[in-house]
């Protein structure tokens, strides 16, 4: 008689054999790290991820696909980005000798200039709480990254900010400015400071820059240690995955090096060309969420059991210390919204959600509903 084969058997040698290679072979921060997580957001009412709420109208769209028809995707696209940073440049009115490179998306530019230093230099900074992607690449990279905690009322601790520069020599420190998740954007002059005493780089992360409206753009020419990134994301582009990375060509040549060669495709290029084209669509959009931005911020406060704060993003922090935030976030997927529960990431944080300034309608259900949840 034939002996079958114990199927169960080879199944568990053949995953126990697969774990061991795993552990052995990946580093282990990366195996000890949680994936970033991204919410199933379908059939909600997204608010979660400062997305702009607003699509393009039809004629524009019209316009868009013509440019895009043109598109050869047999051919790689062009690596030099020459048609972007031409735009841009007249566009961004950037200072006389800015370099710039193009990530997709800021994050992957995040990782570019982590993945840069060298062996000795491994220390990177942040205020805390900021973006988590700041903590998380750095970690996965086996980088020493020191978050400095903010005052209680989010705002910038210079003097803690200054003893940790001084004693812990970071290679990079990353401010984004406006602060997300906190929504404020810290003073210049405070930032300043940090750049003169910090003995690598600063890097000035402008990612809300269109809804505050303000730039440390005129840094990149007084201090030789700065870089500045935006992104097109929450202009009003997330789905595009297109970041900018600007500073002294020192810097960015080096940096340049590491990026894929075509990291940004023919039709990424095409589009962002199209948008810069007609950038005041977008300014006009933002000009809205500003606007709204007010509205929510005025209603929020009003609603008893809740602390906001004032913000110069497109999004806005708020406590909900009594009713607690974990409970608040799951009456709200119960209504079909969806925003960023903040509570647990960091002591600063207790009870914080977060909301993204929605369309007029999204942001009065919105707020409907955080209004009957707490005081019903
Ligand atoms: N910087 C900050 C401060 C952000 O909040 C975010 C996204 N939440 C990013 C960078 C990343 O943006 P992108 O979509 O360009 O990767």
């Amino acid at each position: 008689m034939r002996v079958q084969p114990n199927t169960a058997l080879i199944k568990n040698n053949y995953l126990s054999s697969m774990i061991d290679r795993v552990s052995k072979i990946i580093k282990p921060a990366i195996l000890a790290a949680k994936a970033y997580h991204v919410p199933d957001s379908n059939g909600l009412i997204k608010l979660d991820a400062m997305e702009n709420p607003y699509c393009w109208p039809e004629e524009v769209k019209t316009e868009w696909s013509k440019c895009l028809y043109q598109a050869e995707l047999n051919r790689y696209p062009d690596a030099s980005l020459s048609e972007l940073r031409n735009r841009l440049t007249q566009t961004l009115h950037l200072p006389d000798e800015t370099a710039m490179m193009f990530g997709n998306g800021s994050d992957e530019l995040i990782q570019i200039i982590l993945m840069a230093l060298n062996k000795t230099s491994n220390v990177v900074m942040a205020p805390e709480p900021s973006f988590v992607m700041y903590r998380l690449l750095s970690s996965m990279m086996e980088l020493d990254f020191v978050g400095v905690p903010l005052n209680n009322d989010f705002s910038l601790n210079l003097a803690a900010m200054l003893e940790a520069i001084e004693t812990k020599q970071p290679a990079v420190i990353f401010i984004a400015w406006p602060n997300n998740p906190t929504g404020n954007a810290f003073e210049q002059e405070d930032l300043e400071e940090i750049i003169k005493v910090a003995p690598g780089l600063v890097v000035i992360d402008e990612a809300y820059h269109a809804f505050a409206q303000k730039s440390m753009m005129s840094c990149l020419n007084k201090y030789p240690n700065v870089l500045l990134m935006r992104t097109l994301s929450k202009l009003g582009l997330a789905g595009l995955r297109l970041g900018m990375l600007f500073g002294a060509s020192e810097w960015i040549s080096e940096l340049d090096k590491l990026r894929l060669p075509y990291n940004i495709g023919t039709l990424n290029q095409l589009s962002a060309n199209f948008i810069i084209n007609n950038i005041s669509l977008l300014e006009q959009q933002a000009e809205q969420i500003r606007k709204d931005r007010a509205d929510v911020f005025a209603s929020l406060t009003g609603i008893a059991g809740v602390e906001a704060w004032e913000s110069e993003a497109n999004f806005i922090l708020f406590r909900v210390a009594e009713a607690g935030a974990d409970k608040v976030h799951q009456e709200l997927i119960k209504q079909k919204i969806l925003i960023k529960n903040l509570h647990g990431a960091l002591p600063l944080l207790e009870n914080c959600l977060r909301v993204t300034v929605g369309t007029a309608e999204e942001n009065n259900k919105f707020l409907s509903a955080l209004n009957s949840i707490l005081n019903s």
